[in-house]
């Protein structure tokens, strides 16, 4: 299963949890809604999550964001993840194989470069939805290249 390092840094990255987004607004409104239903809910049981995330199909999105996303302590984060129950419950509810561009560039970079990313992320002092947007659009992949460029 696809993960990378980056979908952990700066509180979380949701960019691959919907399409479309609207603005970072909208995303927190979409996120607030998804946590008061989730609490509401309150699973306990696998299968009471499989309820939660049945709830609405996958691809009634909200705001376009996923129904499922949550945030906990201020930190973006997918219950049905394989993190939390040892099972994986997006399995056929979204597309567990995918990563980002970036992500997927960031799997072939030497150990220097994958270091030198992380610090021009954290030099960003981006929230999670910035970053999240900013992994979605590949800005922030454009930004380090024409930076690396720069100073060769
Ligand atoms: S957009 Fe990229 S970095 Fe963010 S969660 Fe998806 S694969 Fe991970």
């Amino acid at each position: 299963m696809p993960f990378s390092p980056l979908c952990q840094l700066n509180g979380g990255c949701m960019g691959c949890c919907g399409h479309d987004f609207e603005s970072k607004e909208k995303i927190k409104q979409a996120v607030f809604k998804n946590n008061l239903e989730f609490k509401h809910a309150d699973p306990k049981t696998e299968e009471q999550f499989i309820q939660f995330r049945d709830r609405r199909p996958s691809r009634d999105l909200r705001n376009g964001v996923c129904r499922n996303l949550v945030e906990e302590q201020g930190c973006y984060l997918c219950p049905l993840h394989p993190a939390r129950h040892g099972k994986d419950l997006r399995i056929g509810h979204c597309d567990t194989d995918y990563l980002c561009k970036t992500a997927t560039l960031f799997e072939n970079w030497s150990e220097e470069k994958k270091k030198k990313f992380i610090a021009f992320v954290e030099s960003k002092r981006l929230d999670n939805t910035d970053y999240s947007i900013r992994m979605d659009n590949d800005s922030l992949l454009k930004e380090f290249i024409e930076l690396e460029k720069s100073l060769t």
